[in-house]
C-alpha cells in the first residue's frame, strides 16, 4: 500500500443544480477506496473566467489517501463520468470538473497528469476555497499559496450560504 498523502481536489460545476452536484461530488469523494475526506471548504459562487455561461459553484476538498496519484486521477475521472451521464446533449459542457490540485509535496509531469495543477494559482475559485481549509499551504515549485491572492482581486467570487442540508 502507498503511504498516506494529503491530496487537494478542486471541484467545479455550472450546469443544472450546480450546488447539489458539488455536494454530491463531496459525498462521492468521501466514498473513495483507501481514502478519508479530511476537510472540505464552503461552497463558492464564481463568474466564468474564460467562457460565458452560467456562474460556477466551486469547492476544494482535502483527501488523506493511500491511492497513488494516477490511480486517484482515474477515480476522479470515473466520478466525473457518473455525473456526465446527466448531460442534456452530446458534447455539452460537463456537469462536473474534478481537478487534482496537489498530491502531497509531489511535482508530477506526465502525459496524463500535471501536479501542482498548472492553473491553480491563477484562479480565485481554486485559491480561495483552498486557503479556507489550508491557510498556510505551500505549493511545490511555486511558494506560499496566499501570496497569489492579491493578483486575483479582479475575479468575482462569493461564499454561498450554508444550506439546511449541510446542517442536517
Ligand atoms: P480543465 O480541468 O483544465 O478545465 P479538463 O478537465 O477537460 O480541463 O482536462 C482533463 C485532462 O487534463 C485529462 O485528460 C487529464 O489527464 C488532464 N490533467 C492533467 N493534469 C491534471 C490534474 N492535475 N487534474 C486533473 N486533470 C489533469
Ligand atoms: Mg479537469
Amino acid at each position: 500500500m502507498n503511504p498516506m498523502v494529503a491530496a487537494y481536489i478542486g471541484i467545479g460545476a455550472n450546469l443544472g443544480n450546480a450546488a447539489l452536484t458539488v455536494r454530491e461530488a463531496l459525498t462521492a469523494l468521501q466514498q473513495l477506496p483507501l481514502t478519508q475526506l479530511s476537510a472540505s471548504s464552503s461552497l463558492y459562487g464564481s463568474a466564468p473566467v474564460d467562457a460565458g455561461g452560467d456562474d460556477f459553484v466551486n469547492a476544494v476538498a482535502r483527501l488523506d489517501t493511500h491511492m497513488g496519484a494516477e490511480t486517484l486521477l482515474a477515480e476522479l475521472q470515473k466520478i466525473e463520468l457518473t455525473f456526465g451521464r446527466e448531460r442534456p446533449f452530446r458534447n455539452a459542457p460537463r456537469t462536473l470538473d474534478l481537478d487534482l490540485l496537489l498530491y502531497g509535496q509531489d511535482e508530477i509531469h506526465s502525459v496524463r497528469l500535471e501536479v501542482p495543477h498548472p492553473r491553480m494559482t491563477a484562479r480565485a475559485f481554486v485559491l480561495l476555497p483552498l486557503l479556507q481549509i489550508a491557510p498556510d499551504l505551500q505549493i511545490p515549485g511555486k511558494g506560499v499559496a496566499s501570496d497569489f491572492l492579491p493578483g486575483l482581486q479582479d475575479q468575482r467570487i462569493w461564499q454561498l450560504p450554508v444550506s439546511r442540508q449541510d446542517l442536517a
